[in-house]
């Protein structure tokens, strides 16, 4: 089979390399590849920033954004799957130790890091045309998401964000009305679409002045800011922001600008190494005389895909299908890689 690799840490090391074809352990499914979103993180991994082989390979089978289709079962008979069920394959693996977090089957909540993550630490992702995945880490999904179920793990992502606010939100008496997201890519329109499902009043964020991203925040009965945050944050006097572009100058212009009880919720993971000016005392007096939370959130638990599934079968499913702006063949994996202004979501197509 077909297999988009590369060797972690090293730049331009992508490529489509022949493996055997996988055989399913006890316990797990047989799948053929059907889809594979590109994020961020991927593109970091290529770009030779990040990743980590599994131990003894020098390769690492990309791809984290997974969809594909049952092939067999006989390895797995009792796990209530069938051949044909549209399947997707969860990101992360507990770690060994386990931790109290993973033990407790939170592994988003590793705290001792050796967590395993398919496609990104350790363990073979799912950019090849047959995978295989432990029964009890697929999530089967409805048959009408074909087209858009490869969109499931970034939406696990922030059905997390959203799962946690919520809880933060319960400490005291608080009120969550307005929304203010930053950064209108895949991650910061799929918060908006599980704020609006909340029936928030949701505004979003970003550089772009005209095109799809404005017309799918309208489409969402959400408004749409471009003059940068102190515009938006004046406009709308968020309860909540989710921040979803790892903007350094962002992060700190969100942690103050929220209101009395405010929580930011940070997705974006950004660059090292560059400097900011901050006040430091003005950003903790704020967020200590308004009682403020600022918490970063990254991964998901099972709990969290099952609410992504509820998010997605809710959604517009025409919505959901224009968040993908281009769909490449495996042989043209490259192209994928590459990010055009005008792109919300890249998906490689496995099955063509
Ligand atoms: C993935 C997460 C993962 C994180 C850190 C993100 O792109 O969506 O599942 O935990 O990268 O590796």
């Amino acid at each position: 089979m077909k297999a988009l690799t590369v060797i972690p840490l090293q730049a331009g090391s992508a490529e489509l390399t022949d493996m055997p074809d996988p055989s399913p352990a006890d316990g797990e499914l047989l799948v053929e590849g059907v889809a594979l979103g590109v994020c961020g993180t991927d593109i970091e991994i290529v770009g030779g920033e990040y990743g980590w082989a599994p131990p003894g390979e020098e390769r690492l089978v990309l791809g984290h954004e997974s969809l594909g289709r049952v092939v067999s079962v006989d390895t797995a008979p009792d796990a209530g799957f069938s051949v044909g069920d549209l399947v997707v394959g969860v990101v992360r693996r507990p770690d060994p130790v386990p931790c109290g977090a993973c033990a407790a089957g939170q592994f988003d909540m590793c705290l001792n890091g050796r967590y395993t993550e398919r496609g990104i630490k350790e363990i073979h992702g799912y950019g090849s045309s047959m995978w295989t995945v432990e029964a009890s880490y697929a999530v089967r999904l409805d048959p009408s998401l074909e087209s858009v179920g490869m969109l499931m793990e970034p939406t696990t992502i922030v059905a997390k964000a959203w799962d946690h606010i919520e809880k933060i939100a319960a400490r005291a008496y608080t009120e969550q009305r307005r929304v203010l997201v930053t950064g209108a890519g895949p991650i910061g329109l799929l918060a908006a679409l599980l704020a609006s499902q909340r029936e928030l009043e949701v505004h979003v964020l970003d550089v772009v002045e005209s095109g799809l991203k404005p017309e799918l925040v309208a489409e969402l009965g959400a408004k749409y800011h471009h003059n940068g945050v102190a515009e938006a944050v004046t406009g709308c006097k968020p309860d909540v922001i989710i921040e979803a572009t790892g903007v350094g100058q962002l992060v700190f212009d969100a942690m103050q600008g929220t209101g009395s009880g405010g929580i930011v919720c940070l997705t974006g993971v950004s660059p090292t190494g560059r400097h900011l000016d901050v006040d430091a005392g003005a950003v903790n007096r704020e967020m200590v005389l308004e009682n403020d939370v600022v918490f970063g959130s990254v991964n998901a638990n099972l709990h969290h895909y099952e609410m992504a599934r509820e998010a997605l079968m809710a959604a517009d499913r025409s919505w959901l299908e224009r968040l993908i702006t281009r769909r490449v063949p495996l042989s043209s994996f490259q192209d994928a890689l590459d990010r055009r202004d005008d792109d919300v979501k890249v998906v490689i197509d496995l099955s063509a």
